[in-house]
């Protein structure tokens, strides 16, 4: 009897694991946020969290450096795994390093949330894009994540534009062949050749802290680079997005998780030293952080 029981527990847990999911905002604005379990609901370093620079730390850094992130990649794969749209099948390496990461990241895959996950000065973005990396020193994604050092994810936050932005346009040409329940987790080419670069704006600014995934697991394993810097993106372009299906005409209208409690953690806002001196993009660099700034003051004048 007691072997059955932990039999169906397990079944339980298992099922209970694959079934986690969003509220549908669409449907009921006020629908709580599921428990998800575990880590999820315990975790003193969860994320998203809220970025706000008055409370952010202030952080120098040398430059992130990237590697093949220009390449072109002619044969990315794309699956509608029921909680996202997923890129993965990249053709080289792409070698994430230098800031304050200890060592080489390279990356596994990309995902988008609708709306974004982290809310910068309290305003939420459209779309986030995560550019997930796995610490070169442990052999997966599931090893990594059982280290604090294991994963880095670059977050990208699109704004509201009239202008489509053509690399997600490029992702939501192949949209059409993952859409329905029954093209879930079946993996597709993405048709149009993608270079990861074209996804991510300037680096010179970021939040960085330490978190979480955002979804189950929950582990707390992620080194967060958020660019200050955004990208436009037309809200017809995220609306795409929203028509995935995650259940028999049932779709994914909104992927984003609550934010959590920052705990007293250190969020750096990292203003990236520059390699040369290059007037230029110094005075690039000081208007993004004045558009910033003025953002939080406007906030507070509210
Ligand atoms: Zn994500």
């Amino acid at each position: 009897m007691h072997f059955l029981a932990i039999i169906a527990c397990s079944f339980l847990a298992l099922s209970a694991a694959s079934e986690w999911g969003y509220p549908d905002l669409d449907k009921n604005q006020d629908e709580p946020f599921p428990k998800w379990g575990g880590l999820c609901d315990t975790g003193r370093k969860q994320s998203p969290i809220n970025l706000h620079v008055k409370g952010a730390l202030k952080g120098e850094f040398s430059p992130l450096k990237f590697e093949n992130y220009d390449e072109h990649q002619g044969a990315l794969q794309m699956v509608n795994n029921g909680h996202s749209i997923q890129l993965s099948g990249f053709a080289h390496e792409l070698t994430l390093s230098g800031g304050g990461l200890g060592s080489d990241f390279v990356v596994e895959q990309i995902h988008m949330h609708w709306w974004s996950e982290h809310t910068i000065n309290d305003i939420r973005f459209p779309l986030e894009v995560h550019i997930v990396h796995r610490n070169k020193i442990y052999p997966n994604m599931s090893m990594a994540a059982n280290f604090k050092d294991g994963i880095t994810v670059i977050g990208v936050l699109y704004h509201v534009s009239n202008t489509p932005n053509e690399a997600i346009g490029s992702i939501i040409k192949s949209l059409d062949k993952v859409k329905k329940y029954d093209q879930m987790n079946v993996p597709t080419l993405v048709a149009d050749s993608l270079a990861v670069d074209d996804l991510v704006p300037s680096v010179d600014t970021y939040f960085t802290y330490a978190g979480s995934l955002t979804t189950p697991t929950c582990a707390e394993a992620v080194t967060w680079i958020v660019l200050t810097d955004t990208h436009p993106v037309t809200l017809d372009q995220v609306n795409q997005f929203k028509e995935i299906e995650y259940k028999e005409d049932k779709q994914l209208h909104n992927n984003y998780r609550e934010l959590q409690s920052e705990n007293n953690r250190a969020v750096v806002l990292v203003q990236q030293l520059q390699e040369r001196n290059s007037a230029g993009r110094m005075s690039g660099l000081s208007l993004g952080l004045m558009l910033l700034l003025g953002v939080a003051v406007q906030q507070s004048q509210l």
